[in-house]
């Protein structure tokens, strides 16, 4: 795997976080490979995301047949079903993929990413709501 394209990222679930993930970088121009069991969340992107496809992503042999083991970067979406969550992370682990992003939706969950080998977890709604406190205490302070 020593010449891994560097650009493209594969997303494997396409809720809402993964699905404007998916879309925000491919209007940034990056290529993305959008990956999710749900036929019709797929079809959703039609258009928007690079590259979409149908699959489960904690079906090892599917992931090899969508060539993620080639891809650099992939972000784990999934975040309500926890099994599918690991699962997909360990895979990704084992596949070696050099920059592993996963979200989680608890501290535990994060813990566990961490543990199996994920680089990086991000904690969306943790995070929005700190952003969205900073937004509001600097609006707050315009009318002081
Ligand atoms: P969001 O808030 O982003 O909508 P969520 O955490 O509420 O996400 P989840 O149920 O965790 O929603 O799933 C996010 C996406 O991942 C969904 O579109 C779902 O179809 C997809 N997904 C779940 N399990 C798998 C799987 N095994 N393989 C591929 N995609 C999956």
């Amino acid at each position: 795997m020593a010449d891994k394209n560097r650009d493209p990222v594969a997303v494997i679930g396409l809720g809402r976080f993964g699905s404007a993930l998916a879309i925000e970088l491919t209007q940034r121009g990056t290529e993305v490979l959008g990956i999710d069991n749900n036929p019709k969340h797929v079809q959703d992107l039609s258009g928007l995301v690079t590259d979409i496809a149908t699959a489960d992503s904690t079906d090892l042999a599917a992931l090899k047949q969508l060539g993620v083991p080639d891809f650099y970067r992939a972000v784990v979406a999934i975040g309500s079903d926890l099994e599918a969550s690991i699962l997909t992370a360990s895979l990704l682990v084992e596949l070696e993929i050099d920059h592993i992003w996963a979200k989680a939706v608890s501290r535990q969950h994060g813990r566990i990413l961490r543990r199996i080998g994920v680089h990086h977890v991000v904690f969306p709604e943790h995070d929005m709501g700190e952003r969205v406190a900073h937004l509001v205490s600097g609006r707050m302070l315009d009318y002081m």
